[in-house]
């Protein structure tokens, strides 16, 4: 299958081949056309399988033709920084258009997305909190409004923003098209979202209804609450050596732990909700910089966020929804490559390891880490000084998944950086990766 195939316009494939996707990834492939088409669509695929693409290309599709700047269409996220960052991938596939898009999103000024909104967009992008702001100011007119997505569809459809999406709903023009995409659809969910969308088509890529990506491998590491710190620095000095990703429960965990490995010589991100936003926006961009090896998050972090090159997902604590788990782990091994999730379990931790693996629809290895596997769910201790930090449990089911062999959906001969320039390629030219050349081209 080939981007131009789809029914795309040219300018949109110029703009995709620029980012070095060759291919589409299957999601793609199944919802552009049906999207094109005009259909409603629930769209469920594996964390970091282009599921940004799979809405925001015939989405600047349908919008190419027609007048410019009266809001069109309306994008919900659930985060700022995930806000922010499909704004930029709008920005990106729609290089070659002449479509106006905006984010929108709290925690900053005003001023600067009034004048926005002011000046006319065709693609807002929004966290349902500040619209609702906007819309109380009478700063947004959906009279045009055609196309509705909600990216993370499960997470804007649950408790948390449910009220808010039903208020921005009932301001929209109930005639529109409607998609939902996310790479986890708990089945209330989908009966909620019934009564948003008009006949809907439902896309699956993903083999169960919330699938890891293919390329975690993914370990439980047994443990007393008592010595999880010393693990976290054990795994971050001695296994988790590139770009690791730290999820707490807890904002004032976050900080701690953070302290934590600072005072152990860690240049260390820490990304939760108490921060202020310029905070927020330094700590991602200290980490995606590579400034700093490690963040530590609080789920904030665990939806939607592309960051190039996490090799470890470290679940210092686990998630209370099992859906959960299955977003933060995406944050590595995304766009076809490989990554690690380890997560840190207490004896206390079995109902939710449970509900994991049976989301999941597999166990996960558990592999105890000599000198800090206490408890009821650790294994036997092995003999001291057998020069193995690591070992695997026997018996535990089907033990770690180790698929990941890097999925290929194209190989890519050269990089654009889209100012014209291009550059060699990258050493690692297999898989569909793309994304060097969109950070360079933003
Ligand atoms: P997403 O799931 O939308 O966050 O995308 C994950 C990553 O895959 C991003 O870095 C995209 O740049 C990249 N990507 C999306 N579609 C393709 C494609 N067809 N070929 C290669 N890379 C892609």
């Amino acid at each position: 299958m080939l981007f131009t195939k789809l029914g795309l316009d040219p300018q949109i494939v110029r703009a995709v081949r620029d980012e070095g996707y060759e291919t589409p990834t299957p999601i793609q492939a199944k919802a552009i056309p049906a999207i094109i088409e005009g259909r409603d669509l629930i769209g469920c695929a594996q964390t970091g399988t282009g599921k940004t693409a799979a809405f925001a290309l015939p989405l600047l599709n349908r919008l190419r033709a027609g007048a410019r700047g009266r809001l069109r269409a309306l994008i919900l996220t659930p985060t700022r920084e995930l806000a922010q960052q499909v704004a930029e991938f709008v920005k990106v596939y729609g290089r070659h258009l002449h479509q106006r898009s905006a984010a929108i999103y709290g925690g900053v000024g005003y001023g600067p997305q009034e004048s926005a909104l002011r000046r006319g967009v065709d693609i807002l992008v929004a966290t349902p909190g500040r619209l609702l702001d906007h819309m109380g100011r009478g700063n947004v007119n959906f009279k045009n409004l055609e196309v509705l997505i909600l990216d993370e569809a499960d997470r804007m459809l649950d408790m948390g923003f449910i009220r808010d999406v039903r208020r921005i709903i009932k301001a929209i023009p109930a005639r529109r098209q409607t998609l939902l995409f996310s790479a986890t659809m708990p089945d209330e969910i989908r009966r909620l979202s019934k009564e948003i969308l008009c006949d809907p088509i439902s896309v699956e890529v993903a083999p169960r209804r919330a699938a890891p990506a293919q390329g975690v491998r993914q370990a439980l590491l047994p443990v007393t609450t008592a010595r999880k710190r010393d693990l976290l620095a054990h795994l971050v000095e001695n296994e988790a050596k590139g770009q690791t990703l730290v999820f707490t429960r807890t904002k004032h965990g976050a900080n701690k732990l953070a302290r934590h490995l600072e005072r152990r010589g860690h240049g260390v991100a820490v990304l939760h909700g108490n921060r202020s936003q310029a905070q927020r926006t330094r700590a991602l961009d200290a980490f995606k910089k590579k400034r700093a090896r490690v963040m530590v998050a609080t789920d904030i972090a665990g939806r939607g966020i592309d960051v190039d090159g996490i090799t470890h997902v470290v679940n210092y604590d686990l998630p209370q929804v099992p859906e959960d788990y299955v977003h933060r782990i995406g944050r590595t091994a995304r766009a076809g490559a490989t990554g690690d999730a380890l997560s840190l379990v207490c004896p206390e931790d079995r109902k939710l390891v449970r509900a994991i693996e049976s989301l999941i629809g597999c166990s996960i290895e558990r592999r105890s880490v000599l000198d800090f596997a206490v408890g009821a769910d650790a294994p036997p201790q092995s003999p001291a000084g057998n020069g193995r930090r690591f070992q695997k449990r026997s018996g535990s089911g089907q033990g770690g998944q180790r698929p990941a062999k890097r999925r290929s959906f194209g190989t890519r001969s050269k990089q654009n950086t889209g100012s014209g320039k291009v550059l060699p390629s990258p050493k690692v030219v297999s898989g569909w990766r793309g994304r060097a050349s969109r950070r360079r081209a933003v």
